[in-house]
């Protein structure tokens, strides 16, 4: 008898007939023999109206208050999945982040697992009980509630599955596995029948919001073997998320990803002095902002730099307080220039490594279509172009057709939109 985690997204239980279905999936997998945790989401589009709510209340909602509110959404969605196995005939019970003990860093709205306390989960699987957990959030060593950041159910599954030492965690979502692109983007794209850690870690850093990042990295740090498939398609095998050296064969370039939730900030006439980068982005790291792109221009002749950065469109208002405060001590003729008109393309790949002309491909490419290139970012299998905003279809589109990653049939896309059309 194995242990699988299965998880479901929003989608898949936006509604009390689409929650009837995932609790046939769960009393399908435990009749195969299985000791089954299910970990959820909240219904639908719960979450985002849960933000909305709070920001119709203030324009600053607390941190705190911020997770003891959303973490209400999945507290929802796992009682009634429960009540949903117990009506079909099994036996379940719901559990929420506190009553399991999946512990978490005392951050406020974007925790990291520190650990999942596995004696309850275990105790109710031996009594042939499903075991449904909210997924997203989590509980402090001292008792407060937090929760992971956006999409963070997938990191919930995975952790469970790790301490469970589980055969596998199965994320089902409202797409049939991993595509060579957001199907809602490109439809014509290629399903992926297997990825590796490192490439899905890369494109889920970049914007496929199809997996948490964190997600990706637990299940590579433990050797939890993933699949993402369809909660509308059972019997799809989905695509598999396993370790380089399982991987039959690496395309140069395995995926794409567009990215629209930054913005670039750039302070010009930054001195051209050590210390001067340590100082802006200490200050910013201080402030728990994350940086992206960077860069600096060659300050040849004038004595100073131009510092262009990309923060999250969330960290907007914080990021231009820090810059604003560093201004006098940067060089008082500084100025701050804030661009939202930008989108993120990305192309990732491991093949890409050892095989020189990809990135002038790429740029050839976007040049082609008359696409302009604002900023670059490179990793060893990973690049990253910056564009103006509404191009970002486009640029897929190209760069799927220039890597050989789209083909002629649509992807299967079950959300509440169809193919074609974005979130
Ligand atoms: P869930 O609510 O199940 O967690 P998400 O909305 O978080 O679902 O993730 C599924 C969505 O991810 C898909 O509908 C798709 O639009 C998007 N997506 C982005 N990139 C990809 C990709 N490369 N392959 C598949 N889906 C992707
Ligand atoms: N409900 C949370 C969100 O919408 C977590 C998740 O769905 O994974 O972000
Ligand atoms: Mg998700």
């Amino acid at each position: 008898m194995g242990i699988i985690v299965q998880k479901f997204g929003g989608t898949s239980v936006a509604d009390p007939q689409k929650i009837h279905n995932v609790a046939k999936a769960a009393l399908k997998e435990q009749n195969n023999g299985n000791q089954v945790v299910v970990v959820v989401s909240a219904m639908g589009h719960t979450t985002d109206y849960l933000v909305s709510l709070a920001k119709e209340v203030t324009e600053s909602p607390s941190p705190r208050e911020m997770d003891m509110l959303l973490s209400t959404g999945e507290q929802v969605s796992i009682a009634l999945l429960s009540m949903a196995i117990q009506a079909e005939g099994g036996k379940a019970i719901s559990m929420n982040a506190t009553q399991v003990g999946i512990i978490t860093e005392s951050v406020h709205g974007m925790a990291r697992i520190l650990d999942v306390k596995t004696e309850k989960i275990i105790k109710n699987l031996k009594k042939g009980k499903i075991v449904v957990i909210a997924g997203f959030q989590g509980i402090t060593p001292d008792g407060e509630i937090t929760t992971l950041g956006r999409g963070g159910s997938d990191t919930s599954a995975v952790a469970i599955a790790a301490a469970l030492n589980a055969d596998r965690c199965d994320i089902y979502t409202d797409v049939d596995g991993i595509y060579t692109a957001d199907p809602r983007i490109v439809p014509t794209v290629q399903k992926l029948e297997q990825i590796s850690y490192e490439e899905m870690l890369e494109l889920a850093r970049v914007g496929a919001n199809v997996l948490h990042p964190r997600s990706v990295e637990t299940a590579k740090q433990c050797n939890v073997l993933m699949r993402v498939r369809s909660s509308f398609k059972l019997e799809d095998k989905g695509t598999l998320i396993l370790g380089v050296d399982d991987m039959e064969i690496y395309k140069p370039v395995a995926g794409t990803a567009a990215d629209t939730s930054q913005v670039r900030i750039v302070l010009t006439h930054v001195k051209d002095a050590p210390g001067n980068a340590a100082l802006l982005f200490g200050k910013l790291a201080e402030n728990n902002i994350s940086v992206d792109m960077i860069i600096q221009s060659f300050g040849r002749t004038s004595g100073s730099n131009d510092i262009a950065f990309t923060v999250s469109k969330d960290d907007k208002a914080q990021t231009i307080k820090v810059c604003e405060s560093l201004l006098p001590e940067l060089d008082k003729s500084g100025e701050i220039y804030v661009d939202e008109d930008i989108a993120k393309v990305s192309i990732v790949g491991a093949g890409m490594v050892d095989r020189p002309g990809i990135a002038a491909s790429m740029f050839r490419a976007l040049a082609n279509v008359g696409i302009n290139i604002k900023m670059i970012s490179t990793s060893e299998i990973k690049i990253s172009c910056l564009v103006n905003k509404g191009n970002e279809k486009l640029a897929i589109k190209t760069l799927c057709k220039e890597f050989n990653l789209d083909c002629e049939e649509a992807a299967v896309v079950n959300g509440d939109l169809p193919p074609g059309e974005t979130k």
